[in-house]
């Protein structure tokens, strides 16, 4: 795996240890390690040399932050700067106005057109539309078919093309079908080509002209990196493109290519592909993303990889409570009970963004099981009340905490000093408090 771009930079600036705040010096350094990370991650070179440039001017501008070291206040910078350029928020689809609103499905051979139409439609009748898919690619034997057969497993509507007809007749005749059967999304599927090709591009062209389509998607191969982003180009001229489809992004890809994208046509991703099945369709959202191009980590490996143990609303809960620094010793509890099933609490920091420079101020955190026990012990011996309001824990409570574990008071004083400074770390490294744009990734 890749070195992430946090454990860069904090090497970069263990060198400059002693130096407490941005400065010419370590904020060249740092932003050097940012370039690297960012052409690995396959952004395109002249996206990431504008994008350097606006973090450098950001950084030099920063005002000291108490207590944040200058590593952590460049990467925030540089993930709000990432967020902002992949759109900042989510872009909705736009289907609203007549119906039914149609959707044109764009992009070269072999990208995912045809996959993606079929997840797409899956998704809109998850919102209680009506989708009906259309097949419109005569030239790759079979391609009809494909979709049809998607169509059929999603138990969805589909126009009965054959490949003898004509693409623009058959888009044309298939809105009209779904005027007529009062269908509210109609998702076109296009041919693609291995390459740019003028034909192509005219007959999408006509078809555009015929259908007016409200959105038509680019559908791109993450795995594809800066190719991607002259082919989005070229797409984008000719036929005014409205979003982009990224699939493939289960494999290793880092989102690169979402970045370039955007940045070259002003287009923003909407979907993501994660995976074959035709439920591994997202909505898109930008700070995922920005945290997998600087492999902050990813929450949605944590759900996975804790599967029933930890549901989505409870990681989203998690992180809500470290932003305002209302993580109390119950949540820890529940972490470290979690950690012994999943395995170090390394590797459950790890996974959620903003937490890889924690790992690396708390230093070795591969507490042993008997230090667990004991953490756990005086955990257990807190009331509910205190456990909930640690702040409740008075000189007398301590001393009744240590005596109902059999333990020392400078153990639980020391539990509760090292409680209280991750606490504020885990605030600090997710922004709290600042303001929407101080978001730090949303779980
Ligand atoms: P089209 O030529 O643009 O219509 O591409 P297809 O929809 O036929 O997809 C090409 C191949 O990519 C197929 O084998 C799909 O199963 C696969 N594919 C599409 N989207 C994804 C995705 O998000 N993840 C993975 N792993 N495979 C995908
Ligand atoms: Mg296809």
């Amino acid at each position: 795996m890749f070195e992430t771009l946090s454990d860069r930079l904090n090497g970069v600036f263990e060198k400059f240890s002693g130096q407490k705040t941005l400065n010419d010096e370590n904020v060249q350094a740092g932003l050097r390690e940012v370039r690297l990370a960012l052409l690995e991650a396959d952004v395109n070179f002249k996206v990431v040399k504008e994008f350097v440039a606006r973090v450098g001017e950001k950084c030099l501008g920063q005002d000291v932050l108490k207590g944040v070291d200058p590593a952590q206040q460049v990467i925030k910078i540089v993930h709000d700067e990432l967020v902002e350029l992949l759109g900042g928020d989510t872009t909705e689809l736009n289907i609203s106005g007549s119906k039914p609103a149609v959707i044109m499905m764009v992009g070269l051979q072999g990208s995912g057109k045809t996959t993606s139409s079929a997840k797409l439609a899956n998704l809109l009748r998850k919102q209680n539309k009506k989708p009906f898919l259309v097949p419109a690619d005569v030239y790759r034997p079979a391609a009809i078919d494909q979709l049809q057969t998607l169509a059929k497993q999603l138990g969805i509507p589909a126009y009965n093309s054959t490949p003898d007809m004509n693409p623009v007749d058959i888009a044309s005749a298939a809105l009209a079908e779904a005027k007529e059967q009062e269908y509210d999304v109609v998702l076109i599927d296009t041919a693609g080509r291995l390459h740019i090709d003028e034909q192509l591009m005219e007959e999408l062209a006509t078809i555009k002209r015929n259908v007016t389509p409200q959105e038509i998607l680019f559908v791109a191969d993450a795995m594809t990196g800066q190719d991607a982003v002259t082919v989005a180009e070229s797409f984008n001229e000719q036929l005014e493109i409205s979003g982009v489809v990224l699939t493939k992004m289960d494999g290793d890809a880092r989102g690169g290519a979402a970045l370039s994208i955007k940045s070259v046509t002003g287009k923003s991703v909407k979907f993501v592909g994660m995976g074959e099945k035709l439920s591994e369709m997202e909505i898109f959202h930008p700070d995922r993303i920005a945290g997998r191009i600087l492999g902050m980590g990813d929450v949605l490996t944590l759900v996975e990889k804790a599967q029933a143990e930890v549901s989505e609303k409870e990681a989203e809960e998690m992180a809500r409570k470290m932003q305002k620094a209302e993580f109390d010793f119950e949540d820890f509890r529940t972490q470290m009970r979690r950690m012994k099933k999943i395995g170090s609490l390394d590797s459950i920091l790890k996974m959620i963004p903003g937490m890889g420079a924690l790992k690396n101020k708390l230093g070795d955190l591969n507490i042993p099981d008997s230090e667990l026990n004991r953490i756990e012990a005086i955990i257990n011996s807190m009331t509910n009340q205190e456990r909930r309001n640690p702040q409740l824990i008075n000189q007398s409570r301590k001393e009744r905490i240590a005596k109902g574990c059999g333990l020392k008071l400078k153990d639980v004083n020391d539990l509760i000093k090292s409680f209280t400074q991750m606490r504020q770390m885990m605030k600090q490294m997710m922004g709290g408090g600042k303001g929407k744009k101080g978001k730090f990734p949303k779980l």
